[in-house]
C-alpha cells in the first residue's frame, strides 16, 4: 500500500489540483520545482541551520512522568510548543520562504483564520525581508486583535476579506484572487497539508522534521525507534502529518488522529470531519469535508481556532479510508479538561488544539510499558482567555 503522493498528485482517491485555469501556471511552476529545490544540498543546509538557530530545534521529546503514572504507559510529549512563535507552524513557513526565494519571488501572500499561520508567515517575511500580505476575514480580524497587531508589528499588511461569511473561507478566496493577479513575483504560503497538489506533499515534507527527530530521540531514550502509539490533533492536519510521516510505513506503530468534536458530533456544533464529512472538493483538492446534501460547505465549530476547519488534508482522507490511521474526536470540554490536567501534572500549558490529543489518553487502555508519543503542537498562552472563561480563574 502506498500512503504517499503518486506522480499524478493523488493519495488513493484523494488529492489532485482542482484549480481555476488562471492559477495553473503558478501551481505548475511549484509542482515542477519543489522536489528539486527541497532536495538540493544547499537548501537543506540553510533549512536545517534556521530550524536549529532560529526555531530552536530539535524540540525535546519529554517523558511526562506524572501523566505516565496516571495512564500506566510511557507518555512522551513532542515539544513543538517550545518552537519560536509557539507552535509547529514555523517549520512550514521557514521551508516555504526559502523555497519562494529560490523561485525568485519577492512577495508573499497567505490567508489566516485565527491568525496563527499569519503570524508564522509574517515572522519569516521579516526574517528574510520579503513583502507580506495576509488575508483575513473581517470577523476574524475583530476576534483576533492580538494576532493582527503581531502581524502588523512584524511588517505585514493585513487585508480584510469582507465577502461571504467574512471568515477563513473568504480570506482563502481573496488570497487565490491575489495570486492569479500576481503570478510572477508572488508565492502563496498555505499553512496546512491542504490545497492543490503539491501543497499537501510539500507542507508534510517540511513538517516531517517532527517525526524525523522523534525517531532519533526514541532510540536514545527507549532503544527502539518504533513506539506503540503516535497521537496528534487534526485541523487541516499538518502537525499530525509531520508527526506521522516517518512512522507511516512502520505498520506496528498505531497512528491516532484526534479531531475536534466541538459541543458533540451530533449537536451541529462540531468539526469532526471524518465522522460528519463526505468526499468532495475543498480548497483545490479532493478530500473529505463537512457539507450539506447539495454540497455546500458546513460551518464547523470548535473551541480551538486551529481545529475549526471543515475538511482534512487529502493524505489524511487516504489514511482514514485505508484505516492506516484511526480518527477519533473529543469534545471542547474534554479538551479543556485535558489541558488543565497537563498544566497541573506537568507544568505545561498546552494549546487547546494540542489538548485534544492529550484528551484521548483518557479513553485508551494500557497494559503498562507501552510507549506513546503525543504531539504537543503548540503552547497555550494564546488560549488563556478561553481557559480563564471556562474555568473561572
Ligand atoms: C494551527 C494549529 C493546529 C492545527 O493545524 P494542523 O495543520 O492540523 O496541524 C494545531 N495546533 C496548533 C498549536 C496550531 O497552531
Amino acid at each position: 500500500m502506498n500512503y504517499f503522493v503518486n506522480e499524478k498528485g493523488y493519495y488513493g482517491d484523494f488529492g489532485g489540483a482542482y484549480i481555476p485555469e488562471m492559477l495553473y501556471p503558478n501551481v505548475e511552476e511549484l509542482r515542477q520545482n519543489y522536489l528539486k529545490i527541497i532536495g538540493d544540498a544547499e537548501f537543506q543546509k540553510e533549512f536545517h541551520a534556521l530550524l536549529k538557530d532560529y526555531v530552536g530545534r530539535p524540540s525535546p521529546l519529554y517523558l511526562a512522568k506524572r501523566l505516565s503514572e496516571k495512564y500506566n504507559a510511557n507518555i512522551f510529549l513532542k515539544r513543538e510548543d517550545l518552537n519560536h512563535t509557539g507552535a509547529h507552524k514555523i517549520n512550514n513557513t521557514i521551508g516555504q520562504i526559502l523555497l519562494a526565494e529560490k523561485l525568485g519571488k519577492k512577495r508573499i501572500i497567505a490567508e489566516t483564520g485565527a491568525g496563527q499561520h499569519g503570524v508564522a508567515t509574517a515572522t519569516v517575511c521579516a526574517l528574510r525581508g520579503l513583502e507580506c500580505v495576509v488575508y483575513m476575514g473581517e470577523i476574524d480580524i475583530q476576534r483576533q486583535a492580538p494576532n493582527v497587531a503581531r502581524m502588523k508589528m512584524l511588517g505585514a499588511k493585513v487585508v480584510s476579506a469582507v465577502s461571504g461569511s467574512k471568515t477563513l473561507k473568504d480570506a482563502t478566496n481573496e488570497a487565490m484572487r491575489d495570486w492569479i493577479n500576481n503570478p510572477v513575483d508572488t508565492h502563496y504560503i498555505i499553512g496546512s497539508v491542504v490545497g492543490p497538489h503539491p501543497y499537501p506533499d510539500m507542507v508534510s515534507i517540511f513538517q516531517s522534521i517532527i517525526s524525523e527527530e522523534t525517531k532519533k530521540q526514541l532510540i536514545e531514550q527507549t532503544g527502539n525507534d518504533q513506539p506503540d502509539y503516535v497521537l496528534a490533533c487534526v485541523g487541516g492536519g499538518s502537525n499530525a502529518m509531520g508527526m506521522f510521516y516517518h512512522f507511516i510505513n512502520d505498520e506496528n506503530v498505531k497512528l491516532i488522529a484526534i479531531e475536534a468534536g466541538g459541543k458533540g458530533v451530533d449537536t451541529g456544533f462540531s468539526a469532526a470531519t471524518t465522522f460528519l464529512g463526505k468526499e468532495g472538493v475543498l480548497h483545490g483538492s479532493r478530500s473529505i469535508l463537512m457539507q450539506t446534501a447539495d454540497g455546500q460547505v458546513v460551518e464547523p465549530h470548535s473551541v480551538s481556532a486551529g481545529l475549526d476547519y471543515p475538511g482534512i488534508g487529502p493524505q489524511h482522507a487516504h489514511l482514514f479510508k485505508t484505516t492506516r490511521a484511526e480518527y477519533v474526536s473529543v469534545t471542547d470540554d474534554q479538551a479543556l479538561n485535558a489541558g488543565l490536567l497537563c498544566t497541573q501534572m506537568e507544568g505545561i500549558i498546552p494549546a487547546i488544539e494540542s489538548a485534544h490529543a492529550l484528551a484521548h489518553l483518557e479513553r485508551m487502555k494500557f497494559k503498562g510499558g507501552e510507549n506513546v508519543v503525543v504531539c504537543l503542537s503548540g503552547r497555550g498562552d494564546k488560549d488563556m482567555d478561553t481557559y480563564m472563561k471556562h474555568f473561572g480563574f
